[in-house]
């Protein structure tokens, strides 16, 4: 099988982890490149729902190797709640089936913590954080002062450099946020209560990847969130603060020089967007309370209620672009089944003028949507398993979006089970 990246077009939640549960079969490791704990992937299987938030998706296919690569912002505490969660439910993780990057950085406890603090010094012109300390986290490992996770194999050094880590943090902590500084004793604590669990995880992934590579095994890039939450392609400033780009998986995952072969582009087949920032095709009041509940847009970290709007062809077009995808997995598209007719966003009003472009992220706030409508099909197609079940309605949406995207669409998802999927 060819190396493949599965990342998301769109906002975010478009059902990748679905569309990796579906795959990880074909591929021998899968590995996570970028972001921490700050969204879910909800994965649903034979052993129940998982909500996944730095975990790959693959652990739960007996025999994938899985990777957390140096691009992650590893949160020991919160990886470790998580592993304990999932094997509580029957599956087994150990050091043969999941490997962590010595070299990704620790999302350390005052990263959480800097994070509320500055939301709630932003108050209303706060950007929608998730509180998991991902962008206090990337700024530090951009100034190089936070600690790569290979130095927990070296205690006495660790000792030195996060004391001195400590005293460069408190300044800011105390002296800007009068909030209250942290010890020597509680990060020691911390780090001896979770750090240790994770040690046994630790390895130089770059070294295996190439090895595993040379013996001709595949690779399956696992992303987070979308294109349009990409810190250097997204909608500026309400993105992420890691790249959620297919083309930062060599660099993220420890294996710069890996190909990929095929990039799968998650689409779902209406728009969700959670936290703030603008939404051009944004529905409100009932409209948007009936579509929030009937593809149950509540988010997987957070359970905030997603914001919701039909499908967004500027936006998505420009996310198949940013990410190269080269096929598109479409999800959810029978949530869409109670509409008669279902409205497509197919260009915006910027300026007093029509565009089919996705602008820059400044001139968002005032673009408007202008829409199209698309015949329903009104019955349930969650059955569906070959394309030619659908019904013709259905076909044609999909086309319609296909060809207004300039991607194919391989996959049409018509429910979270593995199995509710037409492949194309
Ligand atoms: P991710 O972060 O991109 O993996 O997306 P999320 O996991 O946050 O959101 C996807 C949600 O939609 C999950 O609850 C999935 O189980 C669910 N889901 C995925 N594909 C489909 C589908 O085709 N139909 C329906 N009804 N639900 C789906």
């Amino acid at each position: 099988m060819a190396n493949t990246a599965i990342v998301g077009i769109n906002w975010g939640d478009e059902g990748k982890g679905r569309m990796v549960d579906l795959l990880t079969e074909k591929f021998d490791i899968v590995v996570r490149y970028q972001g921490g704990g700050n969204a879910g992937h909800t994965v649903i299987n034979e052993r129940g729902k998982f909500a996944l938030h730095l975990l790959p998706s693959g652990i739960f296919r007996e025999g994938v190797v899985n990777i957390l690569g140096n691009g992650v912002a590893l949160d020991p505490e919160n990886l470790w709640a998580e592993i304990q969660d999932v094997t509580a439910k029957g599956v087994t993780i150990t050091p043969e089936n999941l490997k962590i990057s010595d070299r990704a950085s620790l999302l350390l406890p005052w990263h959480r913590v800097l994070d509320g603090l500055e939301e709630a010094r932003l108050a209303d012109k706060k950007f929608g954080s998730t509180k998991q300390g991902i962008a206090p986290f990337y700024s530090d490992k951009y100034q190089k002062k936070t600690v790569l996770a290979g130095e927990l194999l070296h205690p006495e050094h660790l000792k030195a450099h996060l004391q001195e880590l400590l005293e460069w943090k408190n300044l800011t902590l105390v002296g800007v946020y009068g909030a209250a500084p942290v010890t020597m004793a509680e990060l020691t604590a911390w780090v001896d209560t979770y750090c240790e669990k994770i040690k046994p995880f630790l390895c130089d992934t770059g070294a295996y990847l190439r090895q595993a590579q040379a013996e001709g095994k595949s690779i399956l890039f696992e992303a987070q969130l979308g294109a349009l939450r990409d810190l250097d392609f997204g909608i500026h400033p309400y993105t992420t603060s890691s790249n959620a780009i297919a083309a930062y998986a060599p660099v993220g995952s420890g294996f710069p020089g890996a190909r990929i072969d095929e990039v799968v582009g998650v689409v779902k087949a209406y728009s969700t967007c959670v936290g703030e920032g603008p939404f051009v095709c944004e529905l409100f009041g009932k409209e948007a309370d009936v579509l929030r509940e009937a593809g149950q847009e509540y988010g997987a970290k957070t359970g905030r209620p997603r914001r919701v709007g039909p499908i967004d062809i500027p936006a998505t077009r420009y996310g198949v672009q940013v990410q190269s995808a080269t096929n598109i997995a479409l999800t959810k598209l029978d949530v869409l089944s109670y509409l008669e007719t279902i409205p497509v966003c197919t260009r915006y009003l910027v300026d007093g003028q029509e565009t089919d472009q996705f602008p820059f992220p400044t001139l968002l706030e005032q673009a408007k949507p202008v829409m199209e409508y698309m015949p329903g099909w009104n019955c349930d197609i969650s059955g569906a398993r070959r394309w030619e079940e659908l019904p013709e309605a259905a076909r044609s949406y999909v086309e319609f979006i296909e060809e207004k995207i300039g991607c194919h669409i391989g996959f049409v998802s018509v429910g979270p089970e593995r199995d509710s999927i037409i492949i194309r």
